[in-house]
């Protein structure tokens, strides 16, 4: 890929550009929301920075990612001549759908059209394009600039020329990429959220502290990290839009979100990005 266009600049929006400009491309980062594209070009910045102090980035490559790198004022501008548009809007179906459709006559004949999305089906998103066979699922982990894992999504229309191109822009990203078919949830997100709605419901009954119940999963089954953190960094409004999706969606009332979840929701206690989820995030 050379140019590409995000839509969407927030937790995982601009992780994605910055991973995309860090490796060649030229990334345009565009959100209609007012402020938001300066805020995610903002934390680039601030990612690129620490890499900086830590060693992990040399000046001259943090340098060289941000001159890659710009916001659009508007879709159109952002999507002129781009090779490939990555959405990472709310998991909403219907915003999906309505953004591929007006990005149908913003691009070029070529251009790959890949949705972020956790688990929609890539084929109902697919389906209000007129190209189809250009709309794959590539699945990032957050943070972008981390974690290893890219999951490609391929619908039955999705063409192989636009999944070959995108396990070579995946290979481009430096990710470990996978290609699962377009099943509710994929191969990630139906078993981390089942997991992740299951320790809600421990606190809810008191089992155990938030604590002490991702301890349990840390030390006792060697995961990185305990699923309510995990809740926390994904953001607990993007976990619930998952969970009743898939409930929905696989019939399994083992997604459906917990009482304890839709009220931290509604007090806009969401995590990480909120400053306060089951954990404090001064
Ligand atoms: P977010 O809420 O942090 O950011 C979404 C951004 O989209 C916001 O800045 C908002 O202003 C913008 N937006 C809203 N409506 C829009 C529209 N119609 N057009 C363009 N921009 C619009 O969300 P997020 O956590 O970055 O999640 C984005 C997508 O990535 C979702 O589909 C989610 O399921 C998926 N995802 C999230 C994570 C995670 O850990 N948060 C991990 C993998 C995948």
């Amino acid at each position: 890929m050379s140019t590409v266009l995000i839509v969407g600049a927030g937790t995982m929006g601009h992780g994605i550009a910055q991973v995309a400009a860090a490796t060649g491309d030229t990334v345009r980062l565009f959100d209609p929301l007012a402020g938001a594209t300066e805020r995610g070009l903002t934390k680039v910045r601030e990612n690129l920075d620490q890499g900086v102090a830590k060693g992990k980035v040399t000046a001259e490559s943090r340098d060289a990612t941000l001159a890659r790198l710009s916001g659009a004022v508007d879709l159109a501008s952002g999507a002129a001549g781009a090779d490939i548009v990555v959405e990472a809007i709310p998991e909403r179906l219907e915003l999906k759908v309505a953004l591929f459709k007006e990005l149908d006559v913003l691009t070029s004949a070529a251009c790959v059209f890949a949705t972020n999305t956790s688990s929609l089906s890539i084929a109902k998103i697919a389906a209000g394009s007129a190209h189809p066979e250009r709309v794959i699922g590539t699945h990032f982990f957050n943070p972008v600039h981390l974690m290893a894992l890219l999951e490609i999504v391929v619908h039955e229309g999705t063409s192989a020329d636009v999944l070959a191109r995108v396990q070579a822009w995946g290979k481009q990203l430096g990710k470990d990429a996978i290609v699962v078919r377009d099943f509710p949830g994929f191969a990630s997100s139906r078993l981390g959220v089942c997991l992740g709605m299951e320790a809600i419901r421990m606190v809810e009954q008191g089992v155990a502290s938030p604590e002490d119940i991702d301890k349990a999963m840390v030390q006792g089954y060697r995961h990185p990290v305990g699923p309510l953190r995990l809740s926390d960094l994904v953001g607990l409004d993007v976990r619930m839009a998952i969970g009743e999706y898939l409930a929905k969606e696989l019939g399994n009332p083992a997604f459906e979100p917990p009482a304890l979840m839709r009220k931290m929701v509604a007090e806009g206690r969401l995590g990480k990005k909120a400053g306060r989820g089951f954990y404090d995030w001064p």
